[in-house]
């Protein structure tokens, strides 16, 4: 989808939930439009010759700063696409309660065409530019991974940022999504997909919303089919598969799908994937070729997480799913939303769904402001008393805590466990809230409408306390 029917789609949304928000006269114009957008033009001499680079980094929204989004790497990138991300980026954050305004960045290039050398170079520059311009930095816009860019890609970002900025003892916070090695947290690339496995969990806790699709509430055994194993679908079917029992049937990728009803076992296709650059000639699955014929084969829940505009009006009236869970962003069009809610598709939106990523990465980003790991003060502390408790329950009921039992009740919680604690509390946190504005006296509204809802109030609100 281009980046001017995304963006007009998540502004068509954004007005649908604002009209339901009240507001003072022209605040909802206020925090529908993008703030600004720096357009830089920027050149790197590669193999012999200056190639001129263009990219952007809008910056949607500051009613609470730095602004916070990811930076993607990809030749069809434009300023609409960058605005709408933005946008979505202000939207989820707001929802979640987090102290970030939106913010989201591109560089239109394909990365398999540069060597890491080249992209190292093409890295430092953009970031020399978008630095000079406050458009980095801990306090004003802290960038993160998103198609395209991974850790590494970070790492540069903060190593030029720091050359820039060497008395900043805050530097580490730039942007989020580094390597443990330097600065990053624990669980964070496999937040967003952590979050997703949370989201649906949290959907299937919540009987009466889960009603509707005439589903039992236990994910064992559900069918699911998941366009997109990179990092956020990968991680997203992994966990689905193995810690709740979900049958990952159909994995869909560029190159086309594969499928299997008994389940595809994902840490094999991946690596798969990894060797051949593409999913064809998976043992014991079928290929089909037209990969995305299979977001409308029949299953339980259907995961878009690859890339925006999947669902469209040519295919939403033959989804076969009784779940969307929106791992990408804006994977389904304004029509083909309303087209699955009048065929009742539940539909769990992009702002809360893949919202993992920027939970983590706020707390990477608070952990880089304390210079503090998370848990390092209180971890022995906790053993120490968990361990004078399981005595002193030993001593009174004369029997030994079971081997097991024992080892989970008395270990500390590593940074690990706490991070996945503080996704899952956040992210089963909005689902309750959003859960609750669906219903008012008028009716039932969609999840989006009702995570819209949420997001617009909060920021219309930051913005009124200001005097705005
Ligand atoms: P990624 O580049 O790691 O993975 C995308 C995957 O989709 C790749 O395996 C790619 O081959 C596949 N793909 C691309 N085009 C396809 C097509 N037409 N058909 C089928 N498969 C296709 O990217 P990612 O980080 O996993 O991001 C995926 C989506 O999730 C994007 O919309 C991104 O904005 C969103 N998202 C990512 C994060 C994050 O933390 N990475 C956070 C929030 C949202």
């Amino acid at each position: 989808m281009a980046g001017k029917s995304f963006l007009r789609d998540v502004d068509r949304q954004f007005e649908a939930a604002a009209q339901l928000v009240p507001m003072q006269d022209g605040m909802s114009e206020k925090i529908r439009v993008c703030n600004a957008t720096y357009v830089v033009r920027f050149g790197v001499r590669l193999r012999g010759h200056m190639h001129t680079f263009l990219g952007w980094r809008a910056v949607h929204s500051t009613h609470v700063s730095p602004a916070k989004g990811g930076i993607r790497y990809a030749p069809d990138a434009d300023q609409e696409e960058v605005e709408a991300l933005a946008a979505l980026m202000t939207y989820k954050s707001a929802l979640l309660g987090l102290p970030f305004g939106g913010s989201k960045g591109a560089l239109q290039i394909n990365p398999a065409d540069w060597q890491q050398d080249e992209l190292e170079k093409i890295t430092r520059r953009f970031t020399q530019e978008l630095t000079r311009h406050s458009f980095l930095s801990p306090s004003q816009n802290v960038p993160a991974p998103d198609m395209g860019t991974n850790e590494r890609t970070m790492v540069w970002m903060t190593d030029e940022y720091r050359r820039w900025a060497p008395n900043d003892i805050n530097a580490f916070a730039c942007v989020t999504g580094k390597p443990l090695a330097a600065g990053g947290i624990e669980g964070r690339i496999e937040a967003t997909g952590r979050g997703v496995q949370y989201a649906i969990r949290e959907l299937f806790r919540h009987e009466e919303d889960l009603a509707p699709t005439g589903l039992s509430p236990d994910l064992a055994d559900k069918s699911v089919i998941i366009q997109g194993l990179g990092n956020v679908g990968y991680h997203a079917a992994k966990f689905l598969s193995e810690d709740d029992g979900c049958r990952i049937i159909g994995v869909i990728e560029r190159d086309g799908a594969v499928y299997r009803e008994q389940g595809l076992p994902i840490e094999q296709l991946k690596q798969h994937l990894n060797t051949n650059n593409g999913v064809r000639g998976f043992p014991d699955a079928a290929f089909v070729a037209d990969g995305a014929s299979i977001l409308t084969r029949r299953c339980d829940i259907l995961i878009p997480a690859a890339m925006e505009g999947a669902i469209t009006e040519a295919n939403a009236g033959s989804i076969n799913a009784k779940i969307v869970a929106e791992a990408a962003n804006g994977p389904t069009t304004f029509e083909a939303d309303a087209i699955l809610r009048s065929r009742g598709v539940l539909v769990l939106p992009d702002l809360y769904v893949n919202a993992g990523g920027v939970i983590v990465s706020y707390f990477e980003w608070v952990k880089n402001l304390t210079h503090i790991p998370f848990g390092l003060m209180e971890r022995r502390h906790h053993e120490t008393s968990h361990r004078m408790l399981a005595h002193s329950l030993e001593a009174m009921t004369g029997t030994s805590f079971p081997d097991g039992q024992a080892r989970a009740f008395l270990d500390g919680a590593r940074e690990i466990d706490l991070v996945r604690s503080g996704l899952d509390d956040m992210m089963r946190g909005a689902y309750e809230e959003i859960s609750r504005a669906r219903k008012t006296d008028a009716g039932n509204h969609d999840m989006r409408t009702a995570a819209y809802m949420i997001a617009i109030r909060r920021v219309s609100e930051a913005y009124s306390v200001i005097g705005l």
